[in-house]
């Protein structure tokens, strides 16, 4: 339970107010004995902006942990927390959509061992493939809506005590020196959950940070209600999830290093044409009925496309904790929580729970690095 104010002993600064800076903020205050400030450029509440990746999310719960074992336990514990979020009666039930969801594949890859623990999980059937798959796997799993859920969990965090400044930093030792209005003058630990930022904070700038560019397209489709996604040997990637508004995102871009910042129509066609392939349903009834449906009658269907340039990381999220030097007289834990790439909303809690054991085994003097990603 949390504890108020009054009770609380350590200023803590989170760094961030994405998914992973308002979850990690939540656990670290829900733990009782500290005092909380979020300070972050961009709030849920704001527009959606290319500098806020988590707005841009599906967001599904479809882990792709591979043989990282940290990645499976954080995706699993994230699960099952969401799992329970996502249940009738829940204050937060309305911003799920729990569903059947089914993975194609075609690249060898054989998801079972990270996948096993989901609700209803079974390979599918050879009649069941869709065109350009070889394999499939269907479970049942959720998604929640971005904008709603983020700002859930910052009412959730305000509610419970916590303080938001609004600031863009240059360098993360502004976050030490009590030299922002509203921060704390001393601050026993700063938590940095930056995201993209991380590659160009004074003071971390992580080179090994880059963007896996994403771009997005929400389809009226409210008569598809399952989710799938195809992975091929060629690397390329389509997915499809349906949300609780009525609405199915689609998508299929995933490239490295690209910056550019708005919906490109090249990208708009290849994400239909995929999408179209695995899943000829998001075409209307009405169409259907008639003939074969083309990209032409999805694209009445748009209601909403974007960019978001996801958090990627060579070596996988960086969880890890040091004492920061923010001048000779003033030395401060400091711990890191990014890098989430294509997973920040489906490892929130697991990684926001690692970076809580982090904090207080250095508050506690001990050191302690959980930095074993392998992807
Ligand atoms: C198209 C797309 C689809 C996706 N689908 C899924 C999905 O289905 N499931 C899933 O789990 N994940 C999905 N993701 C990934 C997910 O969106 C990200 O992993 C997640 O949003 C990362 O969250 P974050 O909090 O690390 O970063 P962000 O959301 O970018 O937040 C970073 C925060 O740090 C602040 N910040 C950064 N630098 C500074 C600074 N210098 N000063 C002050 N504040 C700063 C920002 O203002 C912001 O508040 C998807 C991503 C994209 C783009």
């Amino acid at each position: 339970m949390m504890q108020r104010d009054s009770e609380a002993t350590k200023d803590i600064v989170v760094i961030g107010a994405g998914v992973v800076g308002l979850s990690t903020a939540i656990r670290i205050q829900e733990k009782g004995g500290y005092r909380v400030t979020i300070i972050a450029e961009t709030f849920p509440i704001d527009s959606k902006n290319i500098r806020y990746t988590s707005h841009w999310a599906g967001a599904h719960h479809v882990s792709a942990a591979f043989d990282d074992k940290r990645q499976r336990e954080m995706d699993k514990e994230t699960f099952e927390i969401m799992w329970k979020d996502s249940a009738h009666g829940r204050p937060i039930q309305g911003c799920f959509l729990r569903h059947y969801h089914t993975e194609f594949r075609s690249d060898g890859v054989d998801p079972t061992e990270w996948l096993d623990y989901m609700p209803e999980f079974r390979s599918v059937s050879n009649n069941e493939l869709v065109p350009g798959a070889t394999h499939g796997w269907t479970f049942t799993t959720f998604t929640l809506y971005p904008p709603v859920y983020l700002n859930w969990l910052l009412n959730r965090f305000l509610t419970d005590g916590g303080t938001i400044v609004r600031a863009q930093l240059q360098h993360i030792s502004q976050a030490m020196q009590g030299g922002i209005s509203g921060l704390p003058q001393k601050p026993d630990a700063i938590v940095a959950c930056v995201g993209l930022g991380a590659r160009f904070l004074g003071g971390i700038e992580d080179k090994e940070v880059y963007p896996v560019r994403g771009q997005t397209i929400a389809l009226r489709a409210p008569w598809v209600k399952y989710g799938r996604t195809l992975s091929c040997a060629d690397g390329s990637y389509f997915y499809m999830m349906p949300r609780v508004t009525g609405d199915v995102l689609v998508g299929g871009i995933r490239v490295a290093n690209d910056w550019f910042p708005v919906p490109r129509e090249e990208d708009r066609s290849y994400v239909l044409a995929g999408v179209l392939a695995i899943c000829p349903e998001l075409a209307p009834p009405e169409v259907r009925a008639e003939r074969m449906p083309t990209i032409d009658d999805l694209r009445p269907l748009i209601v909403e496309e974007g960019c978001g340039l996801r958090p990627g990381r060579k070596g996988g999220i960086r969880l890890e904790a040091e004492w920061f030097e923010a001048s000779p007289q003033t030395k401060i834990p400091v711990v890191y929580n990014y890098g989430h790439a294509g997973m920040g909303f489906q490892s929130s809690w697991g990684s926001a729970s690692i970076a809580l054991d982090l904090l207080e085994e250095t508050l506690a003097g001990g050191k302690l690095d959980t930095n074993k990603g392998t992807n």
